[in-house]
């Protein structure tokens, strides 16, 4: 962050192609007025990223001769701490502009693509689930992207170009390529022991980094994919508390994340833990456990907290994976909204999940058709949601009704959906293009084999009294393996609700400490 004491700097919108906005056109997309983009004495320069370390997403210039005072990351997380009300008004700021640059696509990576091809959506999804700024570009209305296509990229299989802020060019990266080039997977890892790494920054994961590091312990969360987890997924959440109107789960998730990183929680992401080793050095004066990462890596902590939620489930239809991405989803965000704008979709589910995503997939699509295997739906639904349902003159519901095929091409993706009634066995078939899953989850613990946490008769970890014995009681998310803990949706028992999983997070960080006062450990001591 730069204080400027003296001199005047302009704020311009820059994609990654080196292309400035005209300020007129910065203003009109996210208002305001000229002043607004001119920076003087007593005000900041500072971008979201920055409080992570990461490269700022915004460009200045300056308009005569500058003095500024430079506000390094860690003083700047600092600052927002010591000083509470000075600190709202910077965060607040910071958050506002990055939604800004969000709107605007400026300041982040330019895909250079077909705009309904697969890898497009794919790469838009995980940009946008991360809460980067970004820009589509087709090459064929755009003759500068059309001639960095012929010079970087010849092979249609090289596309989409993703040109990053800097002038690097990937060619068709993988979400983990993209990642990496985006500074998104941590360069550096300390070696020392953390006081506790946690795995997966869902809300669980997510509100254990916010209360560990704002009570001084030092934190690693580790997620494989993007933060959020499967709230991260969720169009619009109605029932968390103090958000009467909802909240986009992408909102609330950016939110937590932000905050965590305020506090000094470290994050890498797209970082999958590979398997956790409960015994290499579980002995001497300060035990710790080992993190292998898939990368190769490994992270040391004193104590881990296993946050990695579930997996949606696949229903049994051949050739199901071969349309991932290419027609069929496991949410509804508004890229994949976007993309079925006055279409019939289908939509497989009876639960909350699935009734949000018909609510909200209604205002876009033509038609929607819920497919759902249970006689009715008020087994699994809240009933707000069954009352929407029924008020959406769009929204066909389908009981006692299962998938059965799905046909496409590997180019055009899915074009036709069959399925029948369970009761009758008629069967239908449509020319529907958009299938989105919401059909449950499994428990994400394969990591943890050969650790010795004990998991219930569906996978998830049990915890506290489950495992305990009167003579070795344990707290309510201790597993029974010495310093690991679980939360949210993995573990057994738990109400699999967004604020749930924060209750849990928060909860499990008094464990933390109790745990790690227990050992003696010298963070412990020393904090
Ligand atoms: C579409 C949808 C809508 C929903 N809407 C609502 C709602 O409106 N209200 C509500 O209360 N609940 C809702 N839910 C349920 C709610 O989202 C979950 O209960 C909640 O997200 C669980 O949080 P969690 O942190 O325990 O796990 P998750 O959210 O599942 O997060 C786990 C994280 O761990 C990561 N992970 C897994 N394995 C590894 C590994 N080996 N290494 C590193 N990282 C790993 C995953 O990538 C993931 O990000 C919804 C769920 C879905 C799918």
């Amino acid at each position: 962050m730069y204080v400027i004491l003296a001199g005047r700097v302009k704020v311009v919108g820059r994609d990654a192609l080196g292309r400035s906005m005209s300020p007129d056109e910065f203003l009109q997309r996210i208002g305001g007025t000229p002043e607004d983009l001119d920076v003087v004495p007593g005000e900041v320069i500072a971008e979201l990223g920055q409080l992570s370390g990461n490269p700022s997403a915004i460009d200045v210039q300056a308009i005569d001769e500058v003095e500024a005072i430079v506000v390094p990351p860690d003083q700047l997380r600092a600052l927002l701490i010591a000083e509470a009300e000075l600190g709202e008004r910077i965060l607040r700021a910071l958050i506002l502009r990055r939604v800004a640059m969000i709107e605007t696509g400026f300041g982040g990576p330019v895909l250079i693509g077909p705009l309904r091809s697969p890898e497009v959506t794919k790469l838009s999804n995980f940009l946008g689930r991360n809460g980067l700024p970004f820009r589509v570009i087709d090459p064929d209305e755009d003759t500068e992207a059309s001639s960095l296509v012929a010079r970087y990229a010849p092979n249609p299989s090289d596309l989409p170009l993703v040109v990053i802020l800097g002038g690097a060019v990937l060619k068709n990266p993988t979400k983990q390529e993209l990642a990496q080039a985006l500074g998104l997977v941590a360069r550096t890892l300390r070696s020392e022991p953390y006081d506790a790494a946690i795995v997966g920054a869902g809300p669980a994961g997510l509100a254990a980094a916010v209360y560990g590091a704002s009570e001084g312990l030092s934190i690693l969360v580790l997620e494989a994919l993007t933060f959020g987890g499967q709230a991260g997924a969720s169009a619009r959440i109605e029932n968390y508390l103090g958000f009467p109107t909802g909240i986009s789960g992408q909102a609330l998730m950016g939110r937590a994340i932000t905050q965590a990183q305020k506090f000094g929680a470290e994050f890498s992401l797209s970082t999958l833990v590979k398997q956790l080793d409960c015994i290499s050095e579980s002995s001497g004066p300060d035990p710790v456990h080992i993190l292998h990462l898939a990368d190769g890596r490994q992270v040391r902590a004193r104590a881990v907290v296993v946050a990695t939620g579930a997996r949606y489930r696949r229903p049994d239809v051949p050739n199901l994976t071969q349309f991932e991405g290419r027609g069929v989803s496991y949410w509804a965000s508004p890229v994949e909204a976007r993309l079925c704008r006055d279409e019939e979709v289908a939509l497989l589910g009876g639960g909350n999940s699935a009734g949000q995503a018909a609510v909200f997939l209604s205002s876009y699509a033509r038609h929607v058709r819920m497919l759902v295997r249970a006689p009715s739906l008020s087994n699994a639904m809240s009933r707000y949601l069954i009352d929407r349902i029924a008020a959406s003159s769009n929204i066909a519901v389908l009981c006692e009704t299962e998938l059965v095929q799905l046909t496409g091409t590997p180019d055009q993706g899915l074009q036709r959906v069959r399925w029948r009634n369970r009761r009758t066995g008629d069967e239908e078939e449509h020319a529907i293009s958009h299938l989105f899953l919401f059909t449950g989850a499994d428990p994400i613990t394969s990591w943890l084999d050969g650790c010795g946490v004990n998991l219930d008769e569906k996978g998830f970890i049990r915890t506290g009294a489950d495992v305990g014995s009167p003579g070795h009681q344990l707290l309510a998310m201790e597993t029974g393996v010495e310093g690991i803990f679980a939360i949210g949706d993995v573990r057994s028992g738990s109400v699999k609700r967004v604020g749930a999983a924060i209750g849990e997070g928060a909860a499990v960080v008094a464990q933390l400490h109790s745990f790690l006062a227990r050992r003696g450990s010298a963070a412990s001591r020393k904090r």
